[in-house]
């Protein structure tokens, strides 16, 4: 029997549950599929409730993680097996390479001398990464992750020659004893791909919300500039589409929760970095809960902001770089398209379970949130539940500890 926990997902909710139940005594796994801890917050700009940056919430966090030796970090680590009853689970990880020592080691130089590019995963596309890399300035751990799928053969040699880089190093798994398991898998952004009727994704410059937090985000892509992907020129009119993907019976049939909210946050970056630009929110239902409803109130006030009652029906590409927004107000009653330099999909969360499914026995529902039913001992929480916003990621990520401590103690 064991006392131990495993908290799957390394994002806030995770963080969270690993750190309260490792201060309840409990011996604590944190399996993180990506190289570094932190998940979404981590590339947004800003947060609610104190719209403070992402590095203020998660640098205390992981200082948490770091002086407490009874979190064993796993990153770039799946769950890939799982058996047994409630307080005797066996949980089998598979560790995937990161070809770098296991050590911290400033690769910076020799990363700036290599040649291939891949997409930025981190950066949402915006921009590009080397195959040796870092996602942020605070990223945790500290580690750099060599990807050999980006090597040119000139790089391959480099990299070859360094003594502390590993091109060999293969997957491995390990198997963990633990008492109870916490799902925290997080989200993710609905992608824009799948939104036909507004682009695809092929507007040059039509972004979704998260790229404007990598915009707004002084350790992003424009160095904290919110300007257009097309022609690096600041936006003299933007315009933000609410709902996109989301309260439809073809995309997301549930609010997202938090993306009126990311509007409105943006509203204000807006404003903040350029004051003459003319902003509209095109929106079915303006959703501010509690407290936040001052938030609203502030953007409404912005004299260059103005809201349109209407969903946006079609978003095309002018012959230039501009960006069409055709939607019907609903209050004229009538059709209107108008042109924009910049336009922002408000696109939604999605449970990363919609795509991807644990070998744990916990049904989940037909949007890929975990459900009713789970075994004993295992228990969700953050945006693997439902969409939240942080703050309530991370209280439920604290109940999840509690739950899976009484597991684990045997009650
Ligand atoms: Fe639409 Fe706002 Fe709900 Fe997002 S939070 S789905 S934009 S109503």
């Amino acid at each position: 029997m064991s006392k131990a926990i495993l908290v799957v997902g390394g994002g806030f909710a995770g963080i969270t549950s690993a750190i309260e139940a490792a201060e309840l005594g409990h011996e604590v796994y944190l399996v993180e599929k990506l190289p570094w801890l932190g998940g979404r917050v981590a590339q947004l700009n800003k947060y609610f409730p104190k719209l403070c940056p992402p590095s203020c919430g998660l640098e205390i966090q992981f200082q948490r993680i770091r002086k407490n030796p009874a979190i064993k970090c796993l990153t770039m680590a799946e769950l890939v097996g799982f058996s047994g009853v409630a307080g005797n689970y066996t949980a089998t990880i598979r560790l995937n390479p990161r070809h770098t020592a296991p050590h911290n080691v400033d690769f910076s130089l020799l990363a700036s001398t290599l040649e291939g590019l891949a997409p930025s995963e981190f950066e949402l596309g915006l921009t590009t990464r080397k195959a040796l890399y870092k996602a942020m300035p605070f990223a945790w751990p500290a580690r750099w992750v060599l990807d050999p799928e980006t090597l040119t053969p000139a790089d391959a040699a480099r990299v070859g020659a360094n003594k502390f880089l590993n091109l060999q190093e293969q997957p491995s798994e390990i198997e963990l004893n633990v008492a109870s398991v916490i799902v925290a898998t997080g989200w993710r952004p609905y992608a824009m791909s799948n939104l036909v009727n507004l682009g695809a994704g092929q507007i040059r410059n039509c972004i979704s919300n998260m790229q404007m937090e990598r915009l707004a985000s002084a350790f992003g892509p424009t160095g904290g500039q919110i300007r257009r992907p097309s022609d690096g020129r600041v936006p003299m009119s933007v315009a933000f589409a609410q709902c996109a993907g989301s309260r439809d019976q073809n995309h997301l049939n549930y609010c997202s929760y938090i993306c009126c909210m990311a509007t409105f946050k943006q509203c204000l970056y807006l404003a903040e970095q350029s004051p003459e630009t003319r902003i509209t929110v095109y929106y079915i239902d303006l959703r501010a809960p509690g407290r936040y409803v001052n938030v609203l109130e502030k953007v409404q006030a912005l004299p260059n902001v103005r809201f349109i009652k209407g969903k946006v029906a079609q978003a095309l590409q002018t012959d230039g770089d501009r960006v069409v927004f055709v939607a019907e107000d609903e209050t004229s009653g009538r059709k209107e398209a108008r042109e924009y330099d910049l336009g922002v999909l408000a696109t939604g969360m999605q449970p990363s379970l919609a795509c991807g499914n644990l070998p744990l026995p916990m049904p989940l529902d037909e949007d890929g949130f975990v459900a009713g039913g789970r075994k004993a001992g295992i228990y969700a929480a953050g945006c693997a539940v439902m969409p939240l916003d942080v703050s309530r990621s991370a209280q439920s990520g604290t109940a999840a500890a509690l739950k899976a401590a009484q597991t684990a103690n045997g009650r």
